[in-house]
């Protein structure tokens, strides 16, 4: 039988965000309150994709990485999510750089990625409007997602995992 292909993701975004809550609603269906927030994970998952089984490996970073760690990070990774939280404007202003130097370290692959908007349950003290992150994605030429890892009504967090190894099979 032929062996279900790999796919390395990474996560990427500020500390707080809620990268370990949203990963670990992907895989377990469930929200954790609290995750030590210097802690940086890896996890393998299965998941049945458009027919196929795909093998992922997720890599949780801690948002707290240096350069060169940061760097190390993603020449492993083939996709990454990159989150902000629309609570925390400066997590926002944080994406477009992170972009820059993906770009640079996975030059000249374009690379595959998806923009998550995380705490759409805190849509009363929201600083960053929707439209802000539909224009950012836009310009990055990636698929957006406006979730809640405590509150994901609409499975828009497994699709956007399921999005990105899409995008990352699809190069
Ligand atoms: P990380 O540093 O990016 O891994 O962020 P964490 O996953 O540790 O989450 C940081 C804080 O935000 C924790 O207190 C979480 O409970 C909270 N949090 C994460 N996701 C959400 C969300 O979707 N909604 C709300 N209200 N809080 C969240
Ligand atoms: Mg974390």
């Amino acid at each position: 039988m032929a062996k279900s292909p790999e796919v390395k993701l990474a996560v990427f975004g500020r500390a707080g965000v809620g990268k370990s809550a949203l990963v670990v609603r992907f895989l377990t269906r469930r929200f954790i309150w609290e995750y030590d927030p210097t802690l940086e994970s890896t996890y393998r998952h299965q998941a049945n994709i458009d027919d196929e089984m795909v093998t992922m490996e997720i890599l949780d970073t801690a948002g707290q990485e240096d350069i060169q760690q940061k760097e190390g990070h993603m020449r492993w990774g083939d996709g990454f999510i990159l989150v902000y939280d629309i609570t925390d404007r400066g997590s926002f202003e944080e994406v477009a750089p992170i972009r820059t130097l993906l770009e640079e370290v996975k030059k000249p692959k374009n690379v595959p990625l998806v923009l998550v908007a995380n705490k759409s349950d805190l849509d009363h003290i929201r600083q960053v409007s929707t439209e802000e992150g539909e224009r950012l994605a836009s310009e990055m030429a990636c698929a957006f997602y406006e979730c809640s890892a405590c509150a994901d009504v609409s499975g828009g967090v497994s699709e956007a995992f399921h999005e990105l190894c899409r995008e990352v099979r699809r190069r």
